[in-house]
């Protein structure tokens, strides 16, 4: 390794402990954080991220990676090649931004947070517009400031997605959009049951049953733990401390919860050892991330047979009087029941997409300036009802029910589209490669499953970007014909 990417190294290893330790005192804030502690705790955060932002936009950085765009060549590693590249990046979207724009920026974001709060208290999104206009008009001048070929949204969803464009997801939106409808339609009248609550569920046993679920799926206690939180998130902490949170409400969420936090863990404990303390160990992109938290949620969680492994009939067990009198057919149904409805987090997977959807389309015509956002509530209750067949009743139960515009993400949202496409895929692709998985999951075996990913996908780190690593892992590039198909087997 030559000097300058010796240094480069060393220059990340600070970036990633820095980054590694704002997380854990985030994570602390979330779980177990003693009431009047806040404000210190607020004041210790800014003073770390102001040295982190410091370190990360240092002229010095600048220069060491020219300095490493040079060294490289055919040879060097993968690893080498990846470095430069992230760190690039990361440079890049730290620096582009005028010091003022940001200042104003994170002024603006705060009082439109205060302002969507209040507004979906009082379900007045006339306190919210002026906030969020401005919000949009600040997000079309970064994407100025970025730069990008096509289209100003090209430069947003870049932010979250490498490379993805708003060309793809225009067009793949086109696709579902045409087969979701009816697949929703039709799923909808036959996968009803619900479950019917009795007996609550004991708050104590949810906590046993959820770290019994995250272990059956591989996840290590060692080298992570799981705390409860008001929302259920995952973080890194560093390369042996991947850890999770779960919310105990009164229903089965707890369960599909912990495998889906537990699945954006597995991706990150199975990072190879060798890109630790490096911006490499970590998954790739929201949306490679995103298909694993699924692909562990609804490929594996909603799947019949895992429910007839003795790990997860023990679960079962631990529940007598809320699942004990149903049949295993009962349990499926009620686990994957289809609803179209108003609330996003809470939408089964057939309807998932089309909650995205209808966000995408709003955010992107918002940007070319076709849509108005004072005309945003009735577009949105328009859309739901054309596409999910639902009425809205208010917009506290409509466009204000995500945080995410108020906290000035805008090319966030599909972003869980890609999850739920790509899960799909790589789940035909390892099928291919395992034609018993239903076997294999019913023996209890996901550890062959969780090898085959670590090999193919975890293990990679953020070595390669989302499109080469999806095609590296299913020989294609993202295809939403596999979750269509999925869909369609499943529920029709
Ligand atoms: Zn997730």
């Amino acid at each position: 390794m030559t000097d300058t990417m010796q240094q480069l190294l060393r220059y990340a290893n600070t970036l990633t402990d820095l980054k590694n330790t704002i997380a854990l005192l985030q994570w602390d804030q979330e779980t177990y954080i003693p009431e009047q502690a806040h404000q210190e705790r607020g004041e210790q955060l800014s003073t770390l991220n102001t040295i982190y932002h410091r370190q990360q936009t240092a002229s010095e950085l600048g220069e060491l990676l020219k300095r490493a765009q040079q060294v490289l060549n055919d040879q060097s590693s993968d690893k080498d090649k990846a470095l430069v590249r992230v760190m690039v990046r990361a440079y890049d979207q730290a620096t582009k931004l005028p010091t003022e724009f940001v200042a104003e920026y994170s002024r603006l974001l705060s009082q439109a947070h205060v302002a969507w709060v209040a507004a979906r208290s009082q379900n007045k999104f006339e306190l919210f517009a002026p906030h969020l206009e401005k919000v949009f008009n600040m997000n079309k001048q970064s994407a100025d400031y970025y730069g990008y070929k096509d289209h100003p949204y090209d430069a947003l969803l870049d932010l979250y997605e490498e490379g993805l464009t708003t060309k793809q997801v225009t067009e793949m939106f086109a696709q579902l959009r045409e087969q979701l409808v009816p697949i929703v339609a039709q799923a909808s009248q036959n996968w009803t049951r619900q479950l019917e609550l009795t007996t609550p569920f004991q708050k104590d046993l949810q906590v046993l049953a959820s770290k019994a679920a995250l272990r059956a799926i591989g996840y290590d206690f060692n080298r992570g733990r799981e705390d409860a939180s008001a929302h259920p998130f995952t973080t890194a902490l560093g390369a042996n401390d991947r850890r999770v949170t779960n919310r105990y409400a009164n229903d089965l969420s707890f369960i599909f919860s912990a495998l889906h936090e537990g699945g954006h863990a597995l991706y990150e404990q199975g990072i190879s050892a060798d890109l630790a303390r490096t911006p490499l160990s970590e998954g790739v992109s929201l949306g490679i991330h995103e298909s694993q938290s699924r692909f562990w949620e609804n490929m594996i969680g909603r799947n019949q047979q895992l429910w007839q492994s003795r790990e997860f009939v023990d679960i079962i067990k631990m529940f007598p009087e809320q699942l004990g009198a149903l049949t295993s057919q009962d349990f499926y149904q009620i686990i994957n029941q289809v609803k179209p409805s108003l609330i996003r987090v809470e939408a089964d997977e057939v309807t998932y997409n089309l909650h995205i959807l209808i966000r995408f389309e709003i955010e992107k015509a918002v940007i070319e300036g076709t849509l108005s956002v004072n005309d945003i509530p009735s577009t949105w209750n328009q859309k739901y009802k054309q596409y999910l067949g639902v009425d809205v009743p208010s917009d506290a139960q409509g466009c204000l029910q995500d945080i995410h515009w108020s906290g000035g993400m805008i090319g966030y949202f599909p972003t869980y589209t890609l999850g739920n496409l790509g899960s799909a895929q790589i789940w035909d692709t390892y099928k291919q490669k395992d034609p018993d998985y239903q076997e294999t999951i019913r023996s209890g075996n996901t550890k062959k499953i969780l090898n085959w990913l670590t090999a193919n996908i975890y293990q990679h780190g953020a070595i390669y970007t989302p499109s080469e690593l999806m095609q590296k892992a299913t020989n294609q590039p993202l295809n939403p014909a596999h979750y269509l198909n999925y869909l369609q087997q499943k529920f029709l």
